[in-house]
């Protein structure tokens, strides 16, 4: 039966949440096209990994070597080069991360097989990938049909699946690794933490998030002030941040912080997927926009298409602000 690997995708200790969203399509593949599913765990120390994927999916190779500490493109390639030569799976998926997003694109050129990136969704059709990516922002949808190929890739968007659920026990294979490469021209440097900062937007029940609509530093008191009297904690998009009119630990999605608030008060934020893969949790979403086709309302429990500062002014009114 033809396979499908999923690449599973950690750091510092801990399996990323994408990979198990990534498991829910392996999944779906296996039910919809027959697809055997197997999860590849790949670094130094990760048996305890592959203890945890066994739960998810039947199969869990491991590729366990001390050469494999850090994520580097060379050494996984290299393993991963190996793996897919020998198992000839049909397709091979990966989280559209950092992870992914490099190693993924290049592996597809080096061994000749097509590659769709940035994936909402993703099928076969007659033993051919078949994939759907969203694009200019969230406004159309592309589908993607490929011609016959011995074997295909896919990296899959943060958020287009929901992480799966442990169903069973899987079995564990090790795969030994390759000699590595003779030499290679990147080199792991270590982590680098952003600053903590004063507040903590992944505890906070209720956020208020600004984006670009704030337009300038000087409105940025007014959402402050609107915040404080709601009881919430301001966060932002990452715009907001890149203009330094809010620190970094206040940026929510997938190059910020991961929050799961009760109540998510988004005002001027168009809804990138960047942005709204880092909103989680069964809370309530409520969208502010004046642009009625702004893709934010699509992921938004309640939506208003209205200019953000007039509902700032109504809510400080409301709240009795002087
Ligand atoms: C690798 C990578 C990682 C990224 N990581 C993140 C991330 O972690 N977090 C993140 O947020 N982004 C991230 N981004 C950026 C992301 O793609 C978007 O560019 C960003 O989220 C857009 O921010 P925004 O919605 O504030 O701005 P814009 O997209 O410019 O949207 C501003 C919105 O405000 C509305 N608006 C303007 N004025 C008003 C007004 N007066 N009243 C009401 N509405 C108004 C507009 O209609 C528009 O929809 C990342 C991008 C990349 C490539």
């Amino acid at each position: 039966m033809a396979k499908v690997f999923v690449l599973v995708e950690h750091r510092r200790g801990s399996i990323r949440e994408a990979t198990f969203e990534c498991v829910t399509l392996a999944r779906e593949l296996q039910t919809a096209a027959g697809l055997e599913p197997a999860a590849v765990v790949i670094g130094s120390g990760v048996a305890p990994f592959a203890e945890t994927l066994a739960a998810y999916l039947p199969e869990t190779i491991v590729v366990d070597d001390p050469s494999l500490e850090h994520f580097r493109f060379e050494t996984y390639a290299a393993v991963l080069r190996d793996l897919i030569e020998r198992e000839t799976p049909l397709l091979v998926i990966a989280p559209h991360s950092a992870f992914g997003m490099e190693l993924v694109p290049r592996l597809s050129a080096e061994l000749a097989r097509p590659c769709a990136t940035d994936c909402v969704a993703v099928g076969m059709d007659g033993g051919a990938l078949a994939a759907t990516r969203s694009v200019y922002n969230g406004k159309i949808d592309e589908r993607l049909a490929f011609a016959p190929a011995g074997g295909y890739f896919a990296t899959v968007r943060a958020g287009s699946y929901a992480p799966a659920d442990p169903a069973g026990t899987g079995a564990i294979r090790a795969h030994a690794c390759p000699a590595p490469p003779a030499a290679w021209r990147t080199e792991h440097r270590g982590y680098r933490e952003t600053a903590a900062g004063a507040v903590d937007i992944t505890q906070a029940p209720l956020l208020l998030a600004i984006g670009r609509g704030i337009k300038d530093a000087e409105n940025i008191p007014k959402a402050q002030a609107l915040a404080d009297r709601l009881g919430a904690v301001l966060a932002c998009s990452r715009p907001v941040v890149d203009k330094k009119w809010l620190g970094k630990e206040r940026q929510v999605g997938t190059s910020g912080r991961t929050v799961k608030p009760k109540v998510y008060l988004a005002l001027g934020i168009s809804g990138a997927f960047q942005h709204i893969a880092g909103i989680k949790g069964p809370g309530v979403f409520i969208a502010v926009n004046r642009d009625p086709k702004a893709p934010v309302f699509r992921a938004a429990d309640f939506g208003v298409v209205e200019d953000m500062f007039k509902i700032i002014d109504a809510l400080a009114e409301k709240l009795g602000a002087k």
